[in-house]
């Protein structure tokens, strides 16, 4: 597992500083020539800050408290999927969203993880600034961090706003990235049929 170091300083990211975003915000009013005295935008800068806080609270997250207690040790060697979990995030070259669903399995060695701990990992990572390559592999090697399995796939398909709402404004093409490590990088048959329960061909 080459990616293990990227990972743990993932995991160890520092807790940031409490901001009041605000004010910023209301400059940003200004600049972009609006009142923010007028009444629909009396309460925006707050808004804004409370609301880029929580889509960037990712960063907060602490992935070893979030799994707490969720690792079982079972003899259970068929393939777990979680499918279609749903994420939202922002580019962090236009701090736009992006939005998709993601599909996540492993193949365990010894240890399974709490099937709803999964799409928490998937938010701990999605509510950061990221790009959509990185994402999926944060999400890929968090979990053979974690669970420690024969192999992780995740595929991860998206939307991204500053796709759709600018430059070459094409408003139904998606991004597919997908990030195979240990079987289901080596075993075509592990990846085979992750891709078949995922209904995806050809990858
Ligand atoms: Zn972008």
């Amino acid at each position: 597992m080459k990616s293990n170091k990227a990972v743990v300083k993932v995991m160890h990211q520092p807790k940031r500083e409490e901001e009041d975003l605000a004010p910023l915000f209301h400059e940003l009013l200004e600049k972009l020539g609006e009142d923010p005295s007028r009444e629909g935008l009396l309460r925006t800068p707050e808004r804004v800050s409370t609301a880029m806080k929580f889509l960037t609270s990712g960063y907060n997250a602490d992935i070893k408290k979030l799994v707490n207690g969720a690792l079982y040790e079972v003899k259970y060697d068929e393939m777990v999927v979680v499918k279609d979990i749903e994420f939202f995030s922002l580019c962090e070259h236009h701090m736009l969203p992006f939005f998709g669903k993601m599909h996540v399995a492993y193949l365990p060695k010894s240890r399974v993880i709490g099937l709803s701990k999964i799409p928490r990992i998937v938010d701990a990572f999605a509510r950061r600034l990221q790009i959509q390559e990185r994402l999926t592999q944060h999400v890929a090697q968090t979990i053979q961090e974690i669970i420690d399995p024969v192999g992780v796939g995740v595929i991860c398909e998206a939307r991204h706003f500053c796709m759709m709402m600018r430059g070459v404004e094409k408003q139904h093409s998606g991004a597919m990235t997908s990030a195979m490590l240990g079987a289901f990088r080596d075993r075509k048959d592990t990846r085979d049929e992750f891709l078949s329960l995922v209904n995806y061909r050809n990858m």
